[in-house]
Parts: C-alpha cells; sequence; structure tokens
C-alpha cells in the first residue's frame, strides 16, 4: 500500500512515552505513518507498522475461530438487494430464517 498523504512530526508524540502523554501527533492524527522526514526514532516510534512490515501473525497475534452468522455489513448489503416492496421485517426473517439456514 502506497500514498502520497505527506506529514511530519517533531517525534515526541509517537512513542510510548508521548502517546501516554497524550501528546496529538501530527502524522496519527493525519493517518499517515511518519517517515525519514520526521523527528522520531525508528526504533522507538509506533506509527512505521505498515512500513516495518509489522503486520498481526495468525498465531501470535490473531486467533482463528469458527462463528456462526454473518456480520452486519452483509447483512445490510442483502437488505439492500432485496426487492423494496418487501417490508425490513420480512427482509430481516428471510435472511435470518431462510438464506443463512440455506447457504450454510
Ligand atoms: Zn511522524
Ligand atoms: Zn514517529
Amino acid at each position: 500500500m502506497w500514498t502520497n498523504k505527506k506529514r511530519t512530526c517533531k517525534g515526541d508524540c509517537c512513542t510510548p512515552e508521548g502517546k501516554e502523554a497524550g501528546i496529538e501527533c501530527a502524522c496519527f492524527d493525519g493517518k499517515a505513518e511518519c517517515d525519514e522526514d520526521c523527528g522520531c526514532d525508528p526504533t522507538k516510534c509506533k506509527n512505521r507498522q505498515m512500513s516495518l512490515r509489522q503486520s498481526l501473525k495468525l498465531g501470535d497475534d490473531v486467533e482463528e475461530r469458527i462463528s456462526w452468522g454473518i456480520d452486519i455489513c452483509t447483512a445490510l448489503n442483502l437488505i439492500c438487494v432485496l426487492p423494496m416492496s418487501l417490508g425490513n421485517t420480512c427482509k430481516s426473517d428471510f435472511i435470518e430464517d431462510k438464506l443463512i439456514f440455506a447457504i450454510q
């Protein structure tokens, strides 16, 4: 992932101590990662996860679990594509009582 978004900070804000002190970070507030123009130490900065490839690891940071059902976003998308003439209760009943059992 790559972006043209450019922010810089002084470097006292994106360390664990800075976050704990509640110091506002221009990079973090602008939803941008720190880079070489920031004044922070790359070994202490907590706003470089993507450039340092610090993604969550399955098994270490993330646990895989079997779940049942559909997420709310999928449910709302399904409600949007069902005929408008059906009421919302009818649409929900169709998804929860018919569709879920048909696709499991
Ligand atoms: Zn920064
Ligand atoms: Zn930083």
